[in-house]
């Protein structure tokens, strides 16, 4: 088995496919690797049914045995990773079989994946297919055409084992108990089938299978791990499979310095391909305690930028507080001020001996070009962003700047929860330190 992992992980960097390694996919990014994968006698790619606004929906399959495991990628449209990871692994599994497995395989196996399940979704980049409704809340009623197909699937192929293949937001953060407090690059998540969270034979395997995954994985990457916390909910597919066969959930997730998760893409094909060798061979799965010893999954625990212990206030009355920022699509926002001993930063600045200035917004009363240089010499002299209200501010540095058409007066800390942070931090009295929509700007 780890031969075989092994060239997993080798094969991997390289089959799989560079067009992909991007921060975002939609069809026409695999609609050309699909067509390829299927001039592959081994492979079946086949049209299973359609979105809402007509877009087509593919599946793709191997193998014609008796163990029978499936999985769907991308029904939220805007969570690209396993798709690249389930094409990524298919061109190994038809590439280099004899690498990666025994040649049985095949004669004991079938795999069934439907790639990217809300096209119309992933076109606008968006989680929602184009009925605005999320296909993961929809496993009851089953009100969309991705989801209806999606269930139609399940019961046609009565898999054993389900993988459900999400992204998840980068700011997850793995336990909390840790020495060195880390992004959750992969999560994972053996759902419930009931509300009473009862687990059977189908979910104690499942759990057994992550437990057994997680370790794997550990001896390959150094990342961190986590684990969702037990919750069950009628509406959502995981949840409602889980009733049918061992049903994994997989969220992808971030690691530092990796915005097109390529670390998470390989993650899922070397996760798929090992829980695929594991049933196939009946190999004995971890202990379930293996499942509960991965750390939890803790929603917010990650920032952008975290600031730590900052001296804030008036002279006469300061206080120390952290300080995190988001540096979001739409823009960079501070979100949370106090103690942030428990999260973490992908950058973090220890601030100690650092005082934040007041804010000290500058009024564009005239024609004004902001070059890096001119614009250096304000921050320097002690102004954190700018008031523009009559338009007469040209910009002409890539440094970012804060410009506001109003003035919001009376407010003496420009740290404020929900703002655009524009933070200069001083020394002794001179501004040494800016921090612009999460940029830092050494003055
Ligand atoms: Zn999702």
């Amino acid at each position: 088995m780890k031969a075989f992992m092994n060239a997993v992980s080798h094969y991997f960097d390289e089959l799989h496919w560079p067009s992909l390694h991007q921060s975002h996919l939609t069809l026409d990014d695999i609609q050309p690797i699909l067509k390829t994968l299927s001039s592959d006698t081994a492979i079946d790619v086949s049209l299973v049914g359609h979105s809402y606004h007509g877009r087509p929906i593919h599946r793709i399959c191997m193998g014609n045995g008796e163990k029978r495991i499936m999985g769907w990628t991308q029904m939220h449209g805007d969570e690209p990773t396993a798709t690249a990871a389930v094409l990524d692994w298919f061109n190994l599994l038809a590439s280099v079989p004899e690498h990666i497995a025994e040649s049985t395989l095949f004669s004991q196996c079938r795999l069934c994946f439907i790639v990217m399940l809300n096209p119309d979704g992933a076109q606008a980049r968006e989680r929602r297919n184009a009925q605005s409704i999320d296909i993961n809340r929809d496993a009851r009623v089953l009100q969309s055409p991705e989801g209806m197909l999606l269930m139609q699937e399940v019961k046609r192929f009565a898999p054993d084992i389900a993988f459900n293949l999400h992204d998840q937001n980068p700011y997850y953060l793995a336990g909390d108990n840790h020495v060195h407090k880390r992004a959750s690059t992969m999560a994972f998540f053996a759902p419930p089938f009931d509300a009473q969270r009862t687990t059977d034979i189908k979910r104690q395997r499942a759990k057994q299978l992550i437990a057994d995954i997680q370790q794997m994985l550990t001896s390959y990457f150094d990342v961190a791990i986590a684990r969702y916390v037990d919750g069950f909910s009628a509406r959502c597919f995981g949840d409602t499979i889980a009733g049918m066969c061992s049903t994994i959930l997989i969220e992808s997730g971030a690691r530092h310095d990796d915005p097109c998760r390529h670390t998470a893409r390989k993650m899922n094909v070397m996760a798929l391909h090992y829980a695929t060798l594991a049933v196939v061979m009946n190999k004995p799965l971890a202990a379930v305690s293996g499942y509960y010893d991965i750390p939890e999954n803790i929603e917010d625990g990650m920032c952008d930028v975290l600031l730590r212990h900052v001296k804030l206030g008036k002279p006469e009355h300061h206080y120390f507080a952290d300080i995190s920022i988001n540096i979001l699509q739409e823009g960079a926002c501070i979100t949370d001020i106090g103690d942030l001993a428990a999260h973490a930063g992908f950058t973090e600045k220890a601030c100690d001996g650092w005082r934040l200035l007041p804010d000290n917004p500058y009024r564009v009363s005239q024609s004004l070009t902001l070059t890096t240089s001119r614009y250096r010499a304000l921050l320097l002299q002690g102004y954190n962003r700018f008031i523009d209200s009559d338009h007469k501010l040209t910009i002409q540095t890539s440094l970012p700047v804060v410009v506001d058409t109003w003035s919001n007066t009376g407010i003496y800390s420009p740290a404020v929860v929900g703002s655009r942070p524009a933070l200069l931090l001083t020394q002794d009295q001179a501004p040494g330190l800016a921090i612009i929509d999460g940029v830092f700007i050494d003055l």
